[in-house]
């Protein structure tokens, strides 16, 4: 099984593609329904086991030249692997459904199910409606990452350019301008992407679940409703932060824009936040806290310039991160084989990803065309977080191999973010101690920064999937999807079109997770999970003060909390994974709050003049 995890860059946009590799299709799915055993389930998960083992490492190295040597040839026998191991997980999983009916162990039945579950959009049995959903799929990838808009003077901007406006200008006309072009490409897709749920869906019966949100919910090891409602619950926890965030952010866009543009109690226009989506503010921070231009924050890119610290040094630093709380070192192939630094000779995939080869033989690598600055010297990070979990669940069976839930991984590579402290800097030497006093010394200039990313994706991630799932059961019907889409990101986000919005448009569709199939609740968790994962750390091994200021740096009682729930991989429930860290069973949006509480009780005192909410 090859799983790779990509971090596009600045947006922290993630993707994560999974490849489940299948048995070569035999008669056993012929054999009749009713004489199903236990014996057949054992050799089916058999052969699975074995043809993972032999057939995954081919499969990733395959993917890997692929990204690594673009090339009319490699993206051949790329297409090639994946049109064939598509079908044999499709065959996979068929056989998998097969066996619903058979009583038999809990960790048989686990495996089951994550074969069952390993597609987002299963194609139906009927062949007709497969390759039809496979034609709408792909057009609608196209039709994305195709996109673009041109406007009467023949001007034409695609994503990256329109981003580059909403990301950096500060002209109203312009932000409305680019905001309205990128949403034009929604307007096709609409027909195409009902059908494709209309398909999806009897894909889904087709397995034994009564549609896709069944499918998509159902596998948090808990009732899809249930899970649902949990997660809605812990929005409720959250939401004060945000709704103060909120407050004296839209205050301080008033300031700057004037009433005409932001009204002082009505939802922010999407347009002006610095991202296409709104789905972070972290590129209008001058904005909502100029008081950072008078103190003189850490410049870890400066210090690596300084320093002259290069691309592999970089890698060796998060590697020490992870080594100085008790993991293994990582294997001489992972020096070897991984792509560090962006090739003169060859175009390659720049986007940041974590490569799990081979697990038998521990082929790990990296893939990042490291840039010399502190964005990248925390992502490296996050990737290693990647990594150094594949490392400790590779032992087990390959159908238990990945994350507790598919929120996990990502979890777990942003919790190490939240060490890179400033004490943590100074342990590292990049910093003297004194530096790091100053630095601590601004907490709401540091809070504020990871808030307006960290907290402001919260509601959006949640948002995103509980509108998918209203249009897979048909509650959001076919004349009301754009006006659902932004009845939602009111009620949420607070936050509204620039523009009238009618029933013409399909704003979800300029989302690339939208045509793109890609389930955004494991963001969700992820955000909540890895600040429950930090406190529950941070209270293990006796730290006293304010969270920020807490890193797990050279801890080995936490390290050892983590290895051992990454060695678990997603061999038993995830609240088991979840407890063995934290001690709880539910994700609770209770840490996000203690960790933020000094920028909480900031903005308060801020906004104890303004009206708050948006209703
Ligand atoms: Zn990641």
């Amino acid at each position: 099984m090859l799983f790779y995890y990509l971090l596009p860059g600045k947006t922290m946009k993630k993707l994560f593609l999974l490849i489940a590799i299948a048995a070569i299709v035999t008669s056993c799915s012929q054999t009749s329904e009713l004489t199903k055993s236990e014996n057949d389930l054992e050799v089916f998960l058999e052969k699975i086991e074995k043809d993972n083992l032999s057939e995954g490492p081919v499969v990733s190295s395959a993917y890997w030249i692929g990204s690594n040597f673009i090339t009319h040839d490699s993206q051949n026998i790329v297409a090639d692997y994946s049109k064939r191991y598509t079908l044999k997980s499709l065959e996979n999983s068929r056989i998998a459904s097969s066996f619903n009916d058979l009583k038999t162990s809990d960790s048989n039945r686990r495996k089951l199910e994550l074969l069952k579950s390993s597609f987002v959009m299963p194609p139906p049995f009927d062949e007709n409606l497969a390759s039809e959903l496979s034609s709408i799929s792909t057009k609608l990838e196209a039709m994305y990452g195709s996109g673009e808009y041109c406007y009467e003077d023949g001007s034409c901007y695609d994503l990256e350019a329109f981003e580059q406006i909403i990301d950096n200008s500060r002209n109203p006309e312009d932000l409305l301008m680019a905001w309205n072009g990128w949403h034009e490409i929604g307007k096709p897709m609409k027909p195409m992407y009902m059908r494709m749920v209309e398909i999806g869906n009897q894909g889904s019966r087709d397995l034994g679940y009564s549609g896709l949100d069944d499918l998509w919910f159902s596998k948090y090891d808990m009732p899809a409703d249930e899970f649902l409602e949990e997660t809605d619950s812990v929005w409720e926890e959250v939401k004060p932060l945000y709704d103060a965030l909120h407050c004296h952010v839209r205050s301080k866009l008033n300031d700057y824009y004037g009433d005409e543009i932001v009204s002082l109690d009505g939802p922010l226009p999407v347009h002006l936040m610095g991202n296409m989506w709104g789905q972070s503010w972290s590129n209008i921070y001058d904005l909502v806290y100029p008081e950072a231009s008078q103190t003189k924050s850490v410049n870890v890119t400066q210090i690596i310039e300084d320093r002259n610290i290069n691309e592999i040094e970089m890698v060796e630093y998060a590697e020490d991160f992870f080594l100085s709380i008790g993991f293994e070192p990582l294997p001489d192939t992972f020096w070897k084989r991984s792509l560090f630094v962006k090739p003169q000779d060859r175009s390659v995939v720049c986007h940041a990803s974590a490569w799990n080869l081979d697990p038998s033989n521990n082929d790990l690598r990296i893939k990042m065309c490291i840039e010399k600055n502190e964005e990248d010297f925390i992502t490296i990070h996050h990737e290693l977080g990647h990594i150094f979990y594949y490392q400790a669940y590779n032992h087990l069976p390959t159908l238990f191999q990945g994350g507790a839930n598919d929120g996990f991984h990502e979890a777990f590579g942003d919790l190490l973010t939240l060490s890179i402290t400033p004490d943590y800097l100074n342990r590292i030497g990049f910093i003297s101690e004194d530096e790091a006093e100053l630095a601590k010394n601004d907490s709401i200039g540091l809070l504020m920064k990871q808030a307006l990313e960290g907290v402001v994706v919260i509601p959006w991630a949640l948002m995103l999937d509980k509108w998918r799932a209203g249009v897979f059961t048909g509650e959001i019907g076919k004349d009301e999807l754009n006006q659902a889409w932004w009845n939602m990101r009111e009620s949420y986000q607070g936050i509204a079109p620039p523009s009238e919005r009618s029933e013409q448009y399909f704003d979800p569709g300029a989302k690339y997770h939208i045509p793109g199939n890609t389930p955004y609740t494991r963001y969700y968790l992820a955000r909540i999970m890895q600040y429950q994962f930090h406190e529950s750390l941070c209270n293990e091994m006796g730290f006293v003060g304010p969270l920020h200021e807490c890193s797990i740096y050279g801890d080995k009682v936490a390290g050892e909390k983590i290895i051992s729930t990454m060695a678990m991989g997603q061999s038993s429930p995830w609240q088991d994974a979840f407890e063995k860290l934290t001690g709880s069973r539910n994700i609770s949006g209770k840490s996000v709050m203690n960790y933020y509480k000094p920028l909480k009780d900031w903005l308060d005192t801020q906004n104890n003049n303004r009206i708050c909410g948006w209703e």
